[in-house]
């Protein structure tokens, strides 16, 4: 297949906004793409290869400013110039090529994963040389998107979930099926290997993905009610609390003795935590999958705050910090074990035989502390012993006999319940932060707020100016944490009296406590009659470096919660 039809495709789609529409020409593309259909739909989402494989260009603006200058012979100074000007990588290749183009996709991507692998000290200079090599040979348009693709710029913005649609219209004749998809896509989160399952044999194709050892599963995510009544109105089959860990969620891999550990993104973490490999690797069962909350602890063995954690999150000295942040991994579900998946067994199955496998507890390495409840009462009273002992709240799991792991979903099988929001209608939302408004007084020389928005579908929707809660110290560090971009990225949908004086590259997610939720003009979530939802007196509580983007608040939570 020749990159240039793939490029066409995406050029309509960057002029297309409707979400249905995206999925009918992303269908076209994938029933010409045939053998390609995996590589057209990693480039379409953006990715070199399964989401978890977590294979990066490392290339900055910078070089590839420095790659077109010299693949098509310019200044470096004019490039630069240009860029300054137009702020997209993409646009500048595109004005400076002059090539007629004919490249062939299989090339491209091959290329690219040599740009991606290329390490070590001269890489820089490896990676400049690669990409030049390609944009020599491109047609302008196809320059473009080269550039943008090695960036991961590529402002076509649809999501995940709109590829899926492509693919059952497709590939199954019908978008109803995207659900099927979605299904198998959280259990095996590689959008290659489901694009060519599906096209090669349909739905059929699809029922054997099931879980693998080294092949993280999407994790499973928790709902909110109002009241703690809620919560027994909607398990009627029973419920057991268990206490919620303010840590970081781990899903640990264990095969052969080796064990893989694997982040809420999907990343594998293994070196970060070499102590919770060696207590994963004392509990018994030859091969399984389990998941918990990793916590730092105290010599007591009492939690510590979530912030002691982000010390942990480094290269270097790992072995230093194993012993001055010592950690519990508090363990909660398994999905695997030896051989044979449980994702479809019931929580109450899946509780057993993760107790089955945990023989010894240890100060590090225990059980989640949990509870069968029969009542409101005795849920509070495990709320309280909870909060005592420094945790967030409880997470109430349903004992219903269809209570199976649903990797990837936020449903009414587990419902969470914090303590924020005990007082009234507080609440807490992980939102991306998109710009920055200069600050004054105190604030000079940094920035006074940050606009924050959540996700929708591959959009970014603003809801809050964020200006509370911070101290000195981040407030210091805010022009290391956001990368500045040129102009309002694509996919940040905001009203033109919200726009921040500088815009960021969509990266950060924070976690914000919000007052109220209200309609607002100025805000851009889930519009309706003019209004957005907005979140009001916001005040910020941490950085979420455990959460990508994709993960954030949904506009329709918001949506949800604003009702409720
Ligand atoms: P939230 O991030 O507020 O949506 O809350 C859900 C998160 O709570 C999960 O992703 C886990 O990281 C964490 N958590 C802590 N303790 C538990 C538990 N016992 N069961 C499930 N999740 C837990």
């Amino acid at each position: 297949m020749l990159f240039k039809k793939v490029v066409g495709y995406f050029e309509k789609l960057e002029r297309t906004s409707s979400s249905n529409k995206m999925s009918e020409i992303l269908a076209e593309l994938f029933k010409k793409s045939s053998k390609s259909v995996d590589i057209v739909a990693y480039l379409a989402l953006g990715e070199l290869g399964s989401s978890y494989a977590g294979k990066v260009t490392g290339m900055a603006d910078k070089m590839v400013l420095k790659a077109i200058a010299s693949a098509f012979g310019q200044d470096e100074s004019e490039v630069k110039a240009l860029f300054k000007k137009i702020g997209d990588v993409g646009l500048v290749a595109e004005k400076f090529c002059r090539g007629r183009g004919s490249l062939k996709l299989k090339n491209v991507f091959n290329e690219i994963k040599k740009i991606a692998l290329a390490s070590g000290a001269k890489s820089q200079d490896v990676k400049i040389k690669y990409l030049a090599g390609l944009l020599k040979k491109a047609s302008p348009i196809e320059a473009r998107y080269l550039a943008r693709m090695v960036t991961g710029t590529m402002r076509v913005g649809f999501s995940v979930m709109t590829i899926l649609s492509g693919l059952a219209i497709a590939f199954t004749g019908d978008k109803r099926n995207k659900e099927i998809l979605e299904r198998a896509y959280n259990n095996n989160p590689d959008i290659g290997d489901i694009a060519k399952r599906v096209a090669s044999k349909g739905l059929k194709g699809l029922s054997g993905v099931g879980v693998a050892m080294g092949r993280p599963i999407k994790m499973m995510l928790a709902q909110r009610v109002k009241s703690i009544e809620d919560i027994f109105r909607r398990m009627p089959a029973g419920l057991a609390a268990e206490e919620k860990y303010d840590g970081e969620r781990i899903q640990a891999h264990k095969k052969d003795n080796q064990v893989v550990l694997f982040s809420r993104r999907m990343e594998n973490i293994s070196a970060q935590y070499p102590d919770v490999v060696e207590y994963v690797k004392k509990l018994s069962g030859r091969d399984f999958i389990i998941e918990g909350e990793v916590v730092p602890i105290d010599s007591k063995g009492r939690s510590l705050p979530f912030q002691k954690l982000m010390q942990r999150r480094r290269k270097y000295d790992v072995e230093k910090y194993v012993k001055s942040i010592p950690v519990c991994y508090y363990l909660f579900d398994l999905l695997s074990l030896n051989g044979r998946s449980y994702i479809k067994k019931a929580y109450p199955v899946r509780h057993k035989a993760l107790r089955g496998i945990v023989k010894k507890s240890s100060r590090n390495l225990q059980l989640a502390k949990r509870k069968v409840i029969k009542d409101v009462k005795e849920f509070q009273e495990f709320f309280k012993k909870s909060l005592a002992r420094g945790n967030e709240g409880l997470i109430a799991k349903s004992l219903s006999s269809e209570a199976v792991y649903k990797a990837g979903t936020r449903g009414w099988l587990w419902i969470k319940w914090k303590k924020e929001y005990v007082k009234g209608m507080q609440d807490t939302f992980d939102l991306v932060v998109v710009g920055g408004f200069y600050g004054r007084g105190r604030r000079s020389g940094t920035y006074g707020s940050l606009l924050c928005a959540a996700y929708n579908g591959g959009k970014f929707e603003t809801v809050t100016k964020l200006g509370a809660g911070f101290t000195d110290n981040q407030l210091a560090e805010f022009k290391k944490k956001f990368d500045v971009v040129s102009e309002k990225p694509e996919k940040v949908v905001v009203h033109k009296s919200m726009k921040p004086d500088v815009w960021f590259k969509p990266s950060v997610v924070v976690e914000v406590l919000g007052a109220e939720i209200t309609r607002s003009p100025i805000h851009r979530c889930n519009v309706k009659k003019g209004k957005g939802l907005a979140i009001r007196f916001p005040r910020f509580i941490r950085y979420r470096d455990d959460k990508s983007v994709r993960q954030a608040t949904t506009s329709k939570e918001i949506e949800r919660m604003f009702k409720r």
